[in-house]
């Protein structure tokens, strides 16, 4: 798509399997973060064990989406710096992550009925296993939260779009779209590639591409939702952090979640849960920058019904 100042390119690996009998075209990509791993090996799993007589339509899998971030395996790209997952829609002219979003769009997205968009929480954090979606749009929105179903997590988390989001870009244009977030701290546990690998497989039973029954699906849903303001603490001051809670506890508004200590011990911060709700994210490594992630804490507004078929 580009090349280095060497001279060397800048390239995309790109998985097509065109089935054997007519369907939609999914699309699923991991990698928008370099310190994401679990999404990228089930893709390259899925693409080498799928069987093209199986499949109705055609998939369509990019393992490692963001070459400036996987070269240095850090969330950001090289070249600008950039989290890429800000960038959508993308330009024509601009920075690398422009561009890139821009090719995204342009090869990919618009050419998909669905779009699975995999994610964990990088190396810094570590998430309950949850699927994201956009709830406040239009019918993609609606088909959005089938999909997150069939992907097999527990846990469903929607919210209205964030900007310049590939998640929200897609169901503007009419394609629903979901974001998994499963596993994290620049791991690849072998549980968290699982549960990938079964989303995939399930969510292309939910839209006709394979047949046969869906694999380890919950029996029902706990919907969390987020407004984004807030329900992702910041710290305010930089110190190593010490957690008082663990993933999926209960907290109250107010609670303290960990506190943030300097080199003499001393308190520098008390993180506070910004609401009541659950612990579904929270940061594992010590160290902490001001401003960084240290707790998601995710209100629970109701349950979902099994999805059925
Ligand atoms: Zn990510």
């Amino acid at each position: 798509m580009a090349h280095r100042p060497d001279g060397s390119p800048i390239r995309l690996g790109v998985h097509v399997i065109r089935g054997g009998s007519t369907g939609p075209t999914l699309y699923v990509h991991g990698g928008i973060h370099g310190d994401e791993y679990e999404g990228p090996e089930a893709i390259l799993r899925l693409m080498s064990t799928l069987d093209p007589a199986d499949i109705h339509g055609t998939l369509i899998g990019v393992p490692f989406v963001n070459p400036a971030a996987l070269e240095t395996g850090t969330r950001k790209g090289i070249y600008d710096q950039g989290d890429l997952n800000r960038f959508f829609p993308g330009k024509e002219i601009g920075y690398f992550s422009d561009l890139l979003c821009k090719l995204i769009i342009d090869e990919f997205v618009t050419r998909a009925d669905y779009l699975i968009d995999i994610h964990s929480n990088g190396e810094n954090l570590l998430h309950l296993p949850h699927v994201l979606y956009v709830d406040d749009e239009n019918d993609a929105a609606a088909m959005s939260l089938e999909l997150a179903k069939a992907y097999g997590t527990s846990l469903l988390h929607g919210g209205p779009a964030w900007p310049n989001v590939i998640r929200m870009e897609a169901v503007r244009r009419g394609i629903p779209a979901i974001t998994p977030e499963i596993g994290g701290e620049g791991r690849m546990r072998e549980g968290d590639v699982q549960i990938n690998l079964r989303g995939v497989r399930n969510v292309m039973r939910r839209i006709g591409m394979l047949d046969g029954d869906y694999e380890q699906l919950p029996d029902s849903y706990t919907l969390i939702r987020s407004h984004h303001q807030g329900e992702y603490r910041n710290a305010r001051t930089g110190g190593l952090l010490r957690s008082e809670v663990k993933l999926g506890d209960a907290v109250s508004e107010g609670q303290v979640l960990g506190r943030l200590v300097d080199p003499l011990g001393d308190v520098l911060e008390e993180v506070l849960a910004p609401q009541d709700g659950v612990v579904m994210g929270m940061r594992t490594k010590p160290h902490t920058l001001p401003g960084d992630w240290t707790y998601f804490v995710g209100r629970i507004v109701g349950t979902a019904d099994k999805l059925n078929g």
